[in-house]
C-alpha cells in the first residue's frame, strides 16, 4: 500500500489565505471513489446523494451524524396519549395519500394501524416519501402525537429496531431514508481501513487521541454515547488544530507585513469630529482609540469592528479612511454589493465635501475614463472589484470592508509584496465571542454594544397564515399615518432572475389589492444600478410608500421614516438574516414594527419555530447570535459562512471551547522554535506516523 503524502491533508496551510479553512485535503485515493463504486447507488440515488454535498466515499465518511437516537418507548398506537416525548409505533400501513398545502407545501399522510387501533401519520414537505411508502408495508415510525394523528420525525421500512436505539441520525437525509443512509455509510467504512492518520504518534499519545481511523468508526457505529463522543472529539481536534495552525501562520505573515505608519490623529480628524452633527458615544471612542493605537504601527491592522445594525459604525469607518487621507494618502471602502457601495458613498458624500477630501464611487459600470478619476480620490468606495487585478490604486493605506471576511488574498494583489494596508472589517452579524475566538484566532475585535440614541426597540410580531390579514390592516393604518414600510418578498431557492420576477409581481398585486391607495416601487437585483438608485431616491424622498422588496435591502438601507418591515413566509429565512432585515426599521424616533409572516406554527419545523420565537423575544443581536449558533450549530451558521466555520465537520463550537484552547496551544508551540512556523510544521506533518497506517 502506498502511505500519502500526509503534510497534503495541510493544503489549506499553503494557500495564503486570510482565512484559513481546513479545505480540499486529499484522501487516499479509494475514498476520492464516487458513490456508485457502493452497491446499490444508481443514478437517482447518486444525484440525490450529491444534493446533502456527498460525492465521493470519503465524504461518506466525513459526514457525520448530527445526533443519536436515544431509546424512545415503544408504544401501541391506541396507548399514544398527547405526551411530548418521542414514541415508536410500528404497524402496517393501510392506505397512503398525499396533498398540496398552501405555499408550495405538501402534506403525505398514511393510516397505519397495529392491530390496537390505527393512527394517521403525518410527513410534511417530503412529498417523496409517498413513492416510498405502500399498502400492507411494515413501518416503523419515531414521532409525536399530533393533531393530524401522529408526526413522524424519523421512519424505517420494516419493523427491524433499526430507527430506535442509537442508530446515528445523519444531516440533511429527507431525500433519503435513514436506513438507507446508515446502510450506506456501514458499505463506505469498510473502505476506511487503511485511513492515515496526519497527527503524529507521540501527540497524539500526549492528548490521549484514538487513531483517526478508529475515531471514525466509532463516530458512525458507536456502542455507547461516550465512545462516541470520544471519537468526535478526536476528529474535531484534528479539525481545530488545522484551523489554529493556519491563524498562527496567517498572524506570522502579517508580522513580517509592512504598512504605513499613521501617526497620530491630526487637523482633519480634528475638523470631521467638529463636522458630525452629534457627539460619539462611548463606544465609538473606544473603537478609535483602538483603532488609532493599530494604525500607528507599521504592522498591518487587522481588526473587526462588530456591532448591531444602526450603532454607529460608519462614522468609525470613516473615521479610519480620513486617518488615511490625512497623511496624503488613500482610502477605500468596499462593500459586498454595488446597492450597498451606493450606499455608503451616499452616506459619506456629502461630509467629505465638506472637509475638502474627494470622494468617489467606483461600479462594475463605472466607464473608463471615471474610472480613473476615481481611483485617484482620497476615498473610493465600491465593491470588491476595486481591489481585483488591473485596478490601480493610487496609495490605498487603510482598506475598510464591509460585511465581507474573505479578504486578503485579493489585497496582497493589490498591493505587491511584502505590503499591505490596514484593514478594518466591519460586521453588523454579531459574532458570538466563542466563534470568533475559533476563526479568528488573534484578530482584534471592537465592539459597539449599544446604538448612540435611546431608540424604542422595535416592536416583532409572528403572524400566522390564518391572521394573515391583520397584517396589512395594521401596514395601511400606519402608511396612512405618513410612514413608510417595506415589504420583503420570500426566499425562494432560484436565480436571481426569478426572485426579481416574484418580487414585481408582488409589487403588481399590492397595488392592485391591498395597497391600492398607497404608491408601491419595488427593488431587486436585477435592475440596473441607475434604476435602483431612482427607486431608492424615491424612497428615501417619500415618493413612496411601500418598497417591495428581494434581500438587497438587508443591510445598508437607511430611511427613518421607514417604520414597518413585514417579512412574508418568514420562516424560510436564517436567523442572522431576519434581524439585519428588522434593522432596516427603527431607526427614527417613531416606533416601529417588524411583521414576521409564516405558515401555520405546525407546518413548521421545530428550528423555524424556534428562530421566530428568538426574534420576538430579543433584539439583541448578540443574543440571538448564539441562540443561532445552538439552533445550527457552528457549521451551518448563516452569518458565518463566510467565516470558514462551515467547513468544521465534527467540532461544536460551544461545547468544545477546551478543546479549541487546547489545539490553540498546540498550534502555537509546534510553530514556537525559530520563528516562521511554515517549515516546522510541514515537517512535522510530512513524518506522520507509519504505525497509523493499517
Ligand atoms: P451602522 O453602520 O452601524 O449600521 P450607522 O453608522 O449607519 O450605523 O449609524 C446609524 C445612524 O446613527 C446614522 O444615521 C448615523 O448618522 C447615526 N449615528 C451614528 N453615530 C451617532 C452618535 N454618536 N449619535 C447620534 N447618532 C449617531
Ligand atoms: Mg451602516
Amino acid at each position: 500500500m502506498t502511505p500519502t503524502r500526509p503534510q497534503t491533508v495541510f493544503a489549506g496551510l499553503d494557500q495564503p489565505a486570510d482565512w484559513p479553512a481546513p479545505r480540499g485535503r486529499p484522501r487516499p485515493e479509494r475514498l476520492e471513489r464516487e458513490l456508485d463504486a457502493l452497491p446499490g447507488v444508481g443514478a437517482t440515488f447518486k444525484r440525490r446523494l450529491a444534493k446533502l454535498g456527498l460525492r465521493t466515499i470519503g465524504d461518506l465518511i466525513d459526514h457525520a451524524p448530527r445526533r443519536y437516537e436515544s431509546a424512545a418507548d415503544e408504544v401501541p398506537i391506541a396507548a399514544l396519549g398527547a405526551g411530548s416525548d418521542e414514541v415508536v409505533i410500528t404497524g402496517r400501513v393501510l392506505n397512503v395519500s398525499k396533498r398540496p398545502l398552501r405555499g408550495r407545501r405538501t402534506l403525505v399522510t398514511a393510516r397505519v394501524t397495529d392491530g390496537t387501533a390505527p393512527v394517521t401519520a403525518a410527513w410534511f414537505n417530503q412529498p417523496w416519501v409517498a413513492d416510498q411508502l405502500q399498502p400492507a408495508m411494515e413501518v416503523r415510525l419515531r414521532g409525536k402525537p399530533s393533531r393530524y394523528g401522529f408526526d413522524v420525525k424519523s421512519w424505517d421500512i420494516g419493523a427491524a429496531r433499526a430507527t430506535a436505539d442509537f442508530a446515528p441520525v445523519y444531516p440533511a437525509s429527507e431525500e433519503i431514508t435513514p436506513k438507507r443512509l446508515r446502510t450506506l455509510v456501514e458499505h463506505a467504512l469498510g473502505h476506511v481501513v487503511d485511513y492515515p492518520d496526519p497527527l503524529p504518534a507521540d501527540l497524539r499519545a500526549r492528548e490521549s487521541l484514538p487513531l483517526k481511523r478508529d475515531a471514525l468508526f466509532a463516530l458512525h457505529k458507536p456502542a455507547s454515547e461516550d465512545e462516541a463522543e470520544t471519537a468526535r472529539r478526536r476528529l474535531a481536534f484534528e479539525e481545530l488544530l488545522l484551523l489554529q495552525l493556519g491563524i498562527a501562520r496567517r498572524a506570522a505573515e502579517r508580522e513580517r507585513t509592512l504598512a504605513p505608519s499613521l501617526g497620530e490623529a491630526g487637523e482633519l480628524i480634528e475638523r470631521y469630529r467638529r463636522a458630525l452633527p452629534f457627539a460619539l458615544t462611548p463606544y465609538q471612542e473606544q473603537a478609535i482609540r483602538e483603532l488609532d493605537a493599530d494604525l500607528a504601527r507599521t504592522v498591518p491592522m487587522q481588526r473587526l469592528l462588530q456591532g448591531d445594525v444602526g450603532s454607529g459604525k460608519t462614522v468609525v469607518a470613516l473615521y479610519a479612511l480620513l486617518r488615511a487621507v490625512e497623511h496624503g494618502r488613500q482610502g477605500a471602502l468596499m462593500a459586498p454589493t454595488e446597492t450597498l457601495a451606493e450606499q455608503h458613498f451616499l452616506t459619506i458624500e456629502g461630509i467629505c465635501a465638506e472637509l475638502g477630501v474627494t470622494c468617489a464611487l467606483l461600479t462594475s459600470a463605472s466607464p473608463k475614463r471615471v474610472r480613473e478619476a476615481a481611483l485617484a480620490a482620497d476615498v473610493v468606495v465600491g465593491t470588491h472589484a476595486l481591489i481585483q487585478e488591473g485596478v490601480e490604486l493610487r496609495d490605498l493605506a487603510v482598506a475598510v470592508v464591509d460585511e465581507q471576511h474573505r479578504f486578503g488574498v485579493e489585497q496582497r494583489k493589490a498591493l505587491g509584496q511584502g505590503r499591505a494596508p490596514h484593514v478594518l472589517h466591519m460586521t453588523a452579524t454579531p459574532i458570538p465571542r466563542t466563534l470568533a475566538l475559533t476563526v479568528y484566532g488573534d484578530l482584534a475585535v471592537s465592539e459597539i454594544a449599544k446604538p448612540p440614541a435611546s431608540r424604542k426597540p422595535i416592536v416583532t410580531s409572528w403572524i400566522q397564515e390564518e391572521r394573515a390579514s391583520e397584517v396589512y390592516t395594521r401596514l395601511t393604518r400606519l402608511l396612512r399615518e405618513g410612514r413608510q414600510a417595506y415589504v420583503v418578498c420570500p426566499l425562494v431557492e432560484a436565480s436571481e432572475t426569478t426572485l426579481a420576477r416574484a418580487a414585481e409581481e408582488e409589487a403588481e398585486r399590492l397595488r392592485r389589492a391591498e395597497l391600492r391607495e398607497f404608491r408601491v416601487g419595488c427593488l431587486h437585483g436585477r435592475l440596473k444600478p441607475e434604476a435602483r438608485r431612482e427607486v431608492m431616491a424615491k424612497f428615501n424622498a417619500r415618493e413612496l410608500d411601500v418598497l417591495v422588496a428581494t434581500t438587497v435591502i438587508e443591510v445598508g438601507v437607511d430611511v427613518p421614516n421607514a417604520t414597518v418591515m413585514i417579512v412574508q413566509e418568514a420562516d424560510r429565512f436564517g436567523l442572522a438574516q431576519l434581524h439585519q432585515l428588522r434593522g432596516r426599521v427603527g431607526r427614527g424616533a417613531e416606533q416601529s414594527y417588524c411583521l414576521l409572516v409564516s405558515r401555520a406554527r405546525e407546518e413548521l419545523t421545530e428550528t423555524a419555530q424556534h428562530r421566530l420565537e428568538a426574534l420576538v423575544s430579543t433584539t439583541d443581536g448578540f443574543e440571538l447570535a448564539e441562540v443561532d449558533l445552538d439552533l445550527r450549530g457552528g457549521g451551518q451558521l448563516l452569518g458565518t459562512r463566510q467565516h470558514g466555520v462551515s467547513d468544521l465537520r465534527f467540532a461544536r463550537i460551544r461545547q468544545d471551547r477546551p478543546l479549541l484552547e487546547r489545539a490553540r496551544d498546540v498550534a502555537r508551540a509546534l510553530g514556537a522554535p525559530g520563528g516562521p512556523l511554515g517549515d516546522e510544521v510541514d515537517a512535522l506533518f510530512s513524518s506522520a506516523d507509519p504505525d497509523a497506517l493499517a
